[in-house]
């Protein structure tokens, strides 16, 4: 198990150096390449040795349910890119905000979310948390403090909210949030899924917990589902409102987390806990493949933002283009926010209106031949969704509108192909409306 409270990091090294570099680190004739650990168990010379592995005495892997060599390492890179203590990996990135929550609340608890969010989130929590007995009440994150403070009860737990949130492209305002959040007792957790560590780092703007769909740029390529739970370390759970953290755990032969683990109190416990429990772990090779993908996040994301950036101020001029959102152009409402938070760009995903509605946009669509049609975002390759027929389909017109999503919003990855390219279809399809 990775209990170590100091990760090895070297903390002059720049991002794009621990994009390659961090978490493998390989010894004397060690592969060069973090390898893939696909091993369920592993073997130890003694029954006492294992045992203390067990009580959480020493650190070391036993079963990859609980923790992997090649996870291990993959958890580290993140944690290092994040600024974080330590890092969980999961299945997919539904598992990581399931397990941020649940770490936190049980039946009975309540969180406080903004309401423009991922719809497999805004899902998770109006419906199969609510099944769970935990409440969630969803605030505009725009409101004045004083408003979005009315939603804090005796027994919140948490306040979550999107960096960028997708698909509606609204901008957070961290330091507004965390100081709420803080304010009320409870930690801020932040879906960082869209920026990435390379365009924003919410840990140095007060988060406390970020999450990550890793299926999206991290991995970059479309080739594998996950997500990751990061630990800021900087949460004191000491306070009263969470006794879990610092009460014995009879699970674990009476550990307490705060005490025994420190500032990693809270992914000591996500992993000890929920993963033994509930088991959404990722494979090693999925992690193998993410690693990959992370090795080059530095490069792909600047040329993913140039290349939206360009499509968006073309699109903002077409006469056929009814609106367009993309927190880069100087009209946008979030450019504040934007310039403030992702000084470096926003991300490369981009939602716009076709003039003539839903019908429209699904004739577009229907006539793009770069510019893929899938059910994802987020990857090298051009694509693009139509939400409300799609992702958000579970939703009515109110809660979509309530999300920032019109019927006829499409919203278009922009991969990193040669911008003139991905141009060109997007201009075809459109003279064929
Ligand atoms: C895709 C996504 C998720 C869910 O991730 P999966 O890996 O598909 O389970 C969560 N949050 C955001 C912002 C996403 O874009």
């Amino acid at each position: 198990m990775p209990i170590n409270k100091e990760l090895p990091v070297d903390p002059k090294q720049h991002i794009e150096t621990r994009c390659v570099q961090a978490g493998w680190q390989p010894k004397n004739g060690d592969p060069r390449v973090l390898p893939i650990f696909q091993s369920t168990t592993f073997k130890y010379d003694s029954a006492d040795v294992l045992g203390k592995l067990f009580d959480l005495e020493v650190p070391g892997h036993f079963y990859t349910r609980l923790s992997n060599p090649t996870l291990e390492c993959v958890e580290n890179k993140i944690a290092a890119l994040e600024g974080g203590v330590g890092a969980l990996v999961t299945a997919s990135g539904q598992a990581a905000v399931f397990f941020a929550i649940l770490n936190l609340c049980k039946a009975g608890d309540h969180v406080v979310s903004t309401v423009a969010i991922y719809g497999g989130t805004f899902n998770l929590f109006a419906v199969t948390l609510k099944r769970m007995g935990i409440e969630v009440t969803f605030v505009n994150q725009n409101n004045a403090p004083e408003k979005i403070a009315a939603a804090f009860r005796p027994n919140t737990k948490a306040l979550f909210a999107e960096t960028v949130t997708n698909p509606s492209l609204e901008i957070a305002d961290l330091e507004k949030l965390a100081k709420l959040a803080h304010g009320h007792g409870v930690p801020f957790i932040v879906d960082n899924t869209f920026p990435t560590p390379i365009l924003c780092r919410p840990i140095e703007w007060g988060a406390d917990i970020v999450v990550h769909s890793t299926t999206k740029y991290m991995d970059g390529h479309a080739q594998t589902l996950g997500g990751v739970i990061v630990d800021s370390g900087n949460f004191d759970w000491t306070s009263g409102r969470f006794p879990e953290f610092c009460e014995p755990d009879e699970s674990y032969h009476g550990v307490v987390y705060t005490r025994k683990f420190g500032r990693a109190a809270y992914i000591v416990k996500a992993r000890v806990q929920l993963m033994r429990d509930l088991g959404a772990q990722q494979s090693p090779f999925a992690a193998y493949i993410l690693n990959l993908g992370l090795e080059t996040l530095h490069l792909r994301m600047p040329r993913h933002c140039a290349n939206a950036l360009a499509v968006a101020q073309h699109l903002e001029k077409h006469p056929r283009v009814a609106w367009i959102n993309y927190p880069g152009l100087e009209s946008n409402p979030c450019r504040a926010l934007a310039r403030k938070y992702l000084p470096d760009g926003t991300c490369g995903v981009v939602s716009f209106g076709i003039r003539g509605g839903r019908e429209a946009a699904t004739r577009f669509m229907d006539s793009l031949q770069l510019a893929a049609i899938v059910t994802h975002v987020a990857d090298a390759r051009t694509c693009i969704l139509h939400p409300a027929s799609t992702t958000h389909r579970q939703l009515t017109d109110a809660q979509l509108q309530a999300a920032g999503i019109s019927p006829d919003l499409v919203r278009l990855s922009v991969g990193i192909e040669n911008v003139a390219d991905i141009l060109a279809d997007l201009d075809q399809a459109l003279a064929l409306l």
